[in-house]
This record gives structure tokens, sequence and C-alpha cells, in this order.
């Protein structure tokens, strides 16, 4: 049977060779490798999302911008 390590992240123990020292702020921790590598693809997933909002969000400016404009435009006439 392999060593175990145990985990801080799930809290459970794994083999040591799926562990890692992880930096946290109370100092290095052991964590499994799966879990830092969800973590990371969460942030991903996060930092995908956040571009997708700021462009909704451009185009609603542009749009609303746009539709001030038509109005003056209209109220002049
Ligand atoms: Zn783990």
């Amino acid at each position: 049977m392999s060593e175990m390590q145990f985990c801080y992240h799930c809290r459970f123990h794994h083999p040591k060779t799926q562990m890692r020292r992880y930096l946290t702020k109370q100092g290095y921790r052991w964590r499994c490798t799966r879990s830092i590598q969800a973590a990371r693809q969460s942030l991903g997933m996060r930092e995908e999302f956040g571009r997708f909002q700021t462009e909704v969000n451009r185009a609603e400016a542009r749009r609303k911008a746009q539709y001030i404009h038509v109005q003056r435009a209209v109220q002049r006439d």
C-alpha cells in the first residue's frame, strides 16, 4: 500500500504520489493535484465569464448611447 498524505482541501487522505505542497495563508499544506487542477479550471471559467459579462455590458452601453442619439435627433426635427 502506498503512503498516504492528508489533503487539507478534501480533508481526506490521498496517495502521496497525487499530493503537492501548496502555499496557503497558513504556510505550505499538502493538497492533491486533482483539487488544484479543479480550482484552476473554475478560475479559468470565472475569467471567461467575466470577459463575456464585460462584452455584454459594452454592447448594452453602445445600444443605449445609440438610442439616446436617435432620440435627440428626433427631438431636433
Ligand atoms: Zn484532495
